[in-house]
């Protein structure tokens, strides 16, 4: 009997996109499949992309990744939310991972928090997230709470060294099974009658041929863009930032426990503490702000001393109108480009993977799984799209950059979502939204975005209950938060890290 010739699967690119497809197949996929991946040193990686979310920790966990050995391989740090300052005159708050305030009933926080601010009771909302109380303390913790059993488990995410993650999946994919060859792709190859994909020639006259490609080259999306003219839809108009200056500094003596984002007149800056150093960068928008003017506001911005100079990037905020041609799917930055302002880029390769696992193809592909890939795609890119422009629309700052984002036609799903929020102080998670409805209560309500009203169930307590619920939970919180380790400590004591 004659054995069937495994499914040759090739991976162009071996960025973090690449390598974690490639160790993602290597965990899932037997031997049914073989796996190559193509990457070329002399080109290199993006190489920036230290900041994550909580998901992540389910794909380290579905590989089998010890935690700890990764954030001492990855020289990580445990990330609680996102810090956002500046962002409307002289304000600063936090998106939070996990919870705000607690659930009662059927009322989801926010009427409760809308029904004290009208009362006079309530505080910003830092005290009513743990990770967000965490976060302004400097403090991390693991497992279940220790102080009362009403609290949840903090969510985290991580920042890490990008290069050492993609060097880590590379070991596991590698010791799984995956081909490596290095190598330029030079020309792809095509059947003449289907137009599918057959081999990606290399130089030095090799060929490396397949039957399912994927393509993370990046930016220069070589197989989907290039060879199958995949267009590009450019979001320039709602996310106009096309720039960026990435700049490494020494450790940070402030090695918190969130990433911060802060705004500047056209744009915003980045600041990530890892155990090593800290990353830094400038996104901007080169029609306001010149790289020199770009590079010195960068360097002003910097809480430490530089470690290299600024290194710069271009991009176009949009994505591929098709993401799965033929036989070929775009992940990563091939695929498209969202800044990282929420860090969702890392994010979107892991859901690209999970999406391609399942839908996956044997030796032939059917018309009817690209559509529902690009479907399930093309939403999560439009949610995503509509959580960054808030940030940018909903401000008040004084510089033309920030008046032309206010000034912008916003799309539809996003009007509807601040409409609904004004009114009523509701929030709707539509289909393949990322973000929870809490995530954009910290973000509408951070942005200084007033509700006009709130749920009814909401006046039910009185003035004095509402104001002891509110209460009970900011003093819940501060005693758990009381009881945890300082963020250096515990990376020093738990991961084998650096302490400060
Ligand atoms: P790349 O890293 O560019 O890798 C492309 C690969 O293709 C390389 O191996 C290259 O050698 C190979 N290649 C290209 N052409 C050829 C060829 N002809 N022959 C052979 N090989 C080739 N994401 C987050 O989640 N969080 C963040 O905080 C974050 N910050 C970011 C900041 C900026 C300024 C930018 C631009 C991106 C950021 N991202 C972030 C996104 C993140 O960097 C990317 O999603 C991630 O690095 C994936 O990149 P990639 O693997 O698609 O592409």
């Amino acid at each position: 009997m004659q054995t069937e010739q495994p499914i040759r699967i090739v991976i162009a690119g071996g960025g973090t996109a690449g390598w974690m497809a490639a160790a993602a197949f290597a965990r899932f996929l037997d031997k049914r499949f073989h796996i190559t991946l193509v990457e070329s040193e002399a080109i290199g990686t993006v190489g920036v992309g230290e900041a994550t979310i909580p998901q992540l920790r389910l794909f380290n966990a579905s590989l089998g990744v010890d935690e700890n050995q990764f954030i001492a391989a990855t020289q990580a740090s445990f990330k609680l939310a996102i810090e956002f300052v500046g962002w409307t005159r002289g304000g600063r708050y936090m998106h939070a991972f996990g919870d705000v305030g607690r659930e009662n009933g059927l009322l989801a926080f926010q009427h409760s928090w809308l029904r004290g601010k009208a009362e006079g009771v309530a505080k910003p909302l830092a005290p009513y997230a743990l990770n967000n109380a965490a976060a302004l303390a400097n403090r991390m913790q693991r497992g279940p709470a220790r102080t009362a059993k009403l609290l949840p488990e903090m969510p985290y995410a991580f920042h890490f060294d990008a290069g050492l993650y993609a060097r880590f999946l590379r070991g596991l994919a590698e010791s799984g099974g995956v081909e490596r060859v290095e190598g330029r792709i030079v020309t792809v190859e095509r059947d003449g009658e289907g137009g599918d994909v057959t081999a990606l020639r290399l130089d030095g006259e090799r060929e490396v041929a397949g039957d399912l490609f994927l393509d993370c080259t990046g930016f220069h999306a070589l197989l989907i863009g290039e060879t199958l003219g995949a267009g590009f839809e450019a979001w320039s108009d709602l996310l106009p930032c096309d720039r960026a200056m990435a700049m490494p500094s020494e450790r940070a003596r402030d090695f918190t426990p969130y990433t911060r984002a802060t705004a500047h007149g056209a744009g915003w800056q980045w600041r990530i503490p890892l155990q090593h150093r800290t990353g830094n960068g400038i996104v901007y928008s080169s029609a306001h702000l010149s790289d020199d003017e770009a590079a010195a506001r960068l360097l002003a911005g910097l809480d430490e001393k530089p470690l290299d100079d600024p290194r710069p990037l271009r991009f176009t905020a949009g994505k591929r109108q098709s993401f799965w041609k033929h036989n070929v799917i775009a992940l990563g930055l091939a695929s498209g480009f969202l800044e990282p302002l929420e860090s969702t880029s890392i994010h979107m390769i892991q859901s690209g993977i999970e999406r391609i696992l399942k839908l996956l193809p044997g030796r032939h592909v059917s018309q009817v799984q690209r559509d529902e890939y690009d479907r399930q795609t093309h939403l999560e890119y439009d949610r995503i799209r509509d959580f960054l422009v808030l940030h940018y629309w909903a401000n008040d700052r004084d510089e033309p950059f920030w008046a032309e984002r206010r000034a912008v036609v916003l799309p539809d799903s996003l009007r509807h979502k601040i409409e609904l929020w004004r009114a009523s102080g509701a929030i709707v998670r539509g289909e393949a939204d990322l973000f929870s409805e809490v995530a954009w209560f910290q973000v509408l309500a951070g942005q200084g975005i007033a509700a006009a009203g709130y749920h009814p169930l909401a006046d039910a307590p009185s003035r004095e209950e509402i104001a002891e619920y509110l209460e009970l939970i900011e003093l819940l919180n501060a005693r758990e938060v009381g009881q945890m380790q300082d963020h250096a400590a515990f990376v020093a004591q738990h991961c084998g890290g650096v302490a400060a």
